[in-house]
């Protein structure tokens, strides 16, 4: 589930469509959070569906580890890849900004985490041009620098999401520091990228 405080834009021919903020959303908000509403499917179950259905999980899906695609059910699954990414995963289920956000920003994320491979052309100084499996262990020091000065952050703000954790006492735990914020390598799906 995407924040309240977000919208759905046409960006371009090439983007397509992107998630954007529209009240400030600041730093250590959860932005996004696997529900109970998102929809997931086995690999067998995806095959099972057969070729006509396999344009939409490539264009929207994500996969975890074990290949599963995950659907997300509002516009989170419009979510844009950015190598300077607005949010950051949590554990697996739970995305938080890193940055505060403002009214027009482009709410991105960081598809290695999403087992999504991809050529990127975002146009960020620290732009990786190959999105791929090494950027989970390359940069993990950075991102959980980055992701822990979040975490830091996120009791001081309202958190609209967090009533609808999977998990409530695991989300919880990460958030507080209570639960060890968990590799990086956990995302990887050796079959995906
Ligand atoms: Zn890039």
């Amino acid at each position: 589930m995407i924040h309240p405080d977000t919208e759905l834009r046409w960006i371009d021919e090439q983007i397509g469509y992107g998630v954007f903020v529209t009240k400030p959303i600041p730093k250590g908000t959860i932005v996004w959070i696997r529900c109970a509403l998102d929809i997931t499917m086995t690999p067998a179950q995806v095959q099972a569906l057969g070729e006509p259905y396999q344009p939409i999980f490539n264009h929207f899906a994500y996969f975890d580890s074990a290949d599963n695609a995950i659907l997300c059910w509002d516009i989170a699954r419009y979510v844009n890849h950015s190598c300077n990414p607005a949010m950051m995963p949590v554990g697996e289920e739970i995305e938080i900004a890193v940055r505060d956000l403002l009214p027009g920003d482009h709410l991105t994320c960081d598809y290695a985490y999403c087992n999504i491979p991809l050529q990127c052309s975002c146009g960020e100084p620290n732009c990786r041009s190959l999105v791929q499996a090494a950027d989970l262990q390359t940069n993990s020091s950075a991102a959980a620098k980055l992701t822990q000065e979040a975490i830091q952050c996120s009791s001081q703000v309202a958190q609209a999401l967090l009533p609808f954790a999977r998990n409530k006492e695991q989300a919880n735990g990460l958030l507080t520091g209570q639960q060890e914020l968990p590799s990086y390598s956990i995302f990887h799906c050796p079959t995906r990228l």
